[in-house]
């Protein structure tokens, strides 16, 4: 049977204003919809096994190796073998160090990327999966909203892909200059509009050009972050790292840095697929709705969301919650509301969670740096912080692997306040500022955006 993908929000029936979606649908179909009718996410309704034998087969093999086992078990019907082959290959260039500590215990630097952070990873294989599912003949043209790093990270993950040309928007006087620089100077299929406004006037035009049926022959599509297509290569380097440090099928514990759980649901996916996993630690900043959750069994978002050092994890309601809740049989909505709670005993024996402040996580960029010569960055630091905490309860020794999600690079100040060091650009952000190029200005006004869509978009090949 092939997988299909059904909607979070399938049982809310007498809920105001939601018309459950309860049928299913193929992965190409969830991915270029990104989520469903009922503002549900979609999740797979089988969830593929794999065998230790074949996980510990990839001990030593480079990282596609890995990417193309979870992409066939995932994607084979829907996809042939060397269409996956070529995604994963070309997604795939570059390295995933993994750093030896103390003894067991890593740090898996996933900041190796061309945006230096580990959203590469899963939006360079949903931009290849996309430009392999459009109509034949036909363009895909991407919209995204950003407020800063997402927004590189498609556009560079986008760049040169054949068939999809991305507009990205972004709010005038809400980015920092760096960050401007690293969205219109991309290029090429990806051009930067800058909005005269707010983040969400940018979002608010972008969701009213998808509403629109004069814009529909331009086959518009999001890359939003709730998509299973971003989700599904987050499975990948829970697996990898596992194969090449475990020895004879041990346990292992990951800590990962948590704000919209995308990153942590990739290792619950891959528990769920075999990997032996001993706890998901789950750590956040001061937005600590998840867990004080698990502690009391009561679900609060907190709004409005706290401003952390770690400020891409400044999150008050995780969207990927609701697929975790589903996954234990609960059910959340899009606003936080709760329909029905999960199995919490169940969820406590597999996850681990705890808030770790913005002053614990500066103790921690300086202890680690000062104890084992390691440098982290604040999201990095708030998962060492969590796997910290949790060696405090379960202090047996165990295979750990803590997740750094961006390069210390990305964050120069801080780094040279709290060590006094100055981090040289990773390659890929090297000369970032002789870059050329200019982002179009636009008024948020969304006849002005409408017009420039309808003079500027492809339809054709
Ligand atoms: C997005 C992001 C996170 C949080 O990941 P989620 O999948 O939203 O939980 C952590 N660290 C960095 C650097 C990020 O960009």
């Amino acid at each position: 049977m092939p997988i299909r993908y059904y909607s979070t929000n399938r049982n809310l029936n007498n809920v105001v204003g939601i018309i459950p979606f309860t049928g299913k649908v193929s992965f190409k179909e969830a991915l270029l919809k990104g989520q469903a009718s009922d503002e549900g996410l979609f999740m797979p309704d089988t969830i593929p096994v794999l065998s230790l034998k074949d996980i510990q087969k990839l001990k030593g093999k480079p990282y596609r190796d890995t990417a193309l086992l979870v992409a066939e078990a995932f994607l084979a019907d829907e996809f042939p073998l060397d269409v996956l082959k070529k995604v994963v290959k070309d997604a795939y260039n570059y390295s995933v160090p993994l750093e030896e500590v103390k003894p067991k215990i890593y740090v898996m630097r996933l900041d190796q990327g061309p945006t230096a952070s580990f959203k590469d990873f899963a939006a360079r294989m949903m931009a290849r999966l996309m430009s392999n599912c459009r109509p034949s003949g036909e363009r895909l043209n991407i919209l995204v909203a950003t407020s800063g790093d997402t927004g590189s990270a498609v556009g560079e993950a986008f760049k040169g892909v054949p068939g999809i040309d991305v507009t990205i928007l972004y709010p005038e006087t809400e980015v920092s200059n760096r960050q401007k620089k690293q969205l219109y100077t991309i290029g090429g299929n990806v051009r930067a509009l800058s909005v005269d406004g707010k983040f969400d006037d940018c979002q608010n035009l972008v969701k009213q050009a998808f509403s629109d049926s004069q814009l529909t022959k331009f086959n518009l599509t999001s890359a939003n972050s709730i998509n299973f297509g971003r989700i599904l290569p987050q499975i990948i380097y829970y697996i990898y790292a596992y194969a090449q440090l475990s020895e004879k099928g041990e346990e292992a514990i990951f800590s990962v840095p948590s704000g919209n759980f995308g990153d942590a649901l990739g290792c619950e996916y891959a528990r769920r697929m075999g990997l032996p996993v001993a706890k998901l630690v789950m750590p956040t900043n001061e937005n600590d709705e998840f867990p004080i959750y698990l502690a009391t069994g009561k679900y609060n978002k907190v709004s409005p969301s706290r401003a952390c050092i770690s400020n891409a994890m400044n999150v008050g309601h995780p969207s990927n919650l609701a697929r975790f809740f589903d996954l234990y049989g609960g059910t959340v909505d899009r606003v936080g509301k709760v329909h029905r709670y999960p199995d919490l005993e169940e969820m406590r024996r597999h996850i681990f969670s705890v808030s770790v402040t913005d002053e614990q996580t500066r103790e921690t960029i300086r202890n680690v740096y000062k104890k084992y010569q390691v440098i982290l960055e604040q999201h990095g630091a708030v998962g060492w912080a969590g796997l910290e905490e949790y060696f405090k309860i379960a202090p047996d020794k165990k295979l750990a692997i803590s997740l750094e999600t961006a390069h210390p690079a990305k964050f120069p100040e801080e780094i040279q306040k709290l060590l006094g060091l100055t981090m040289p650009l990773p390659e890929s952000m090297k000369n970032i500022d002789q870059r050329e190029g200019s982002a179009v200005s636009i008024t948020n006004d969304y006849d002005d955006f409408k017009n420039y869509l309808q003079k500027n978009l492809k339809i054709k090949e």
